[in-house]
């Protein structure tokens, strides 16, 4: 039995949609007070009334991870709603089709900033919280594309998120001393808005390459994010957990 995160304090950025949504709202149902973040203000709201008629304590905010002075506000903001932040869960990214031969150092900066700068920042900002907290998580999602896997038209996106990993890395010993842990979901293929606009052949395709014949759910990752959160996940730092169904185990096509 693991001792429940009721009433902690939890910010979620990337949480008007997809995994960040699934994550605020397996947070939510376990009792805690949860600051969902997302650059569209409108958007994030609706997130925050829909997973409030599902029950916690859910509030919105309107900010940009990429950006220093939206970040302070956003611990500012968590600090003066719930007095603390216990968990930051580091979860915007994007993840907009580029092959090489076509790539600009725009594209590279967009994913890189949103993704990497992205996940830093947030971080930073929050640190003076988490380390108030005395039990502080950090929990990052990465990806298996990256850090595992490779997809052609990927390169920036899998660079943003291996990237997370060597960051997570060497904040997990800087923070080890202030008793806050920096861990790592790596999510296979979810179902979220952002998947599905990837088209119902690139679903159909990745759903028979994963060993349990079904994409991942929002609460899939939740769960894990949720467990490393917890008390009980109190020794692990460091660490990265993949939740994909088994996606990248097969050594070939036949395996599967
Ligand atoms: P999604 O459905 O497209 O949602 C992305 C969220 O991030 C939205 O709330 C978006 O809202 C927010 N966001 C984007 N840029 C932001 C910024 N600069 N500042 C603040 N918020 C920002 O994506 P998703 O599929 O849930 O992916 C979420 C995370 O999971 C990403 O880090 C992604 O790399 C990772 N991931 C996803 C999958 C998958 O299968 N879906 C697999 C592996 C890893 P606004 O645009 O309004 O800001």
């Amino acid at each position: 039995m693991f001792t429940p995160l009721a009433g902690r304090s939890v910010v979620v950025t990337g949480a008007s949609k997809g995994i960040g949504k699934g994550i605020a709202g397996v947070f939510a149902r376990a009792g805690a007070r949860v600051l969902v973040v997302a650059r569209d203000e409108a958007a994030v709201r609706a997130a925050a009334d829909e997973l409030n008629r599902l029950d916690g304590e859910v509030s919105a905010l309107s900010g940009d991870v990429t950006d220093p002075d939206s970040c302070a506000r956003i611990a500012a903001v968590a600090q003066e709603r719930h007095g603390g932040i216990d968990v930051l869960c580091a979860n915007a990214g994007v993840f907009p089709e580029r092959r090489l031969a076509d790539m600009t150092a725009k594209d590279i900066d967009e994913v890189l900033g949103i993704n990497l700068k992205g996940t830093m920042l947030p971080v930073t900002a929050c640190l003076p919280a988490l380390r108030r907290s005395g039990r502080g998580r950090v929990v990052i999602t990465s990806s298996i594309t990256g850090p595992i896997t490779g997809f052609p038209g990927w390169t920036h996106y899998g660079a943003s998120k291996a990237g997370q990993l060597g960051f997570m890395r060497t904040a997990a010993i800087e923070l080890a001393p202030m008793g806050i842990t920096v861990n790592a979901v790596l999510p296979g293929n979810i179902l979220t808005e952002g998947l599905r606009d990837m088209g119902e052949d690139y679903l159909r395709q990745m759903s028979a390459s994963i060993p349990q014949k079904r994409l991942g759910s929002v609460e899939d990752i939740g769960n894990a994010a949720l467990f490393l959160a917890t008390e009980e996940a109190g020794y692990i730092t460091g660490q990265t957990l993949v939740i994909d169904g088994g996606q990248v185990l097969p050594e070939s096509l036949d395996a599967v």
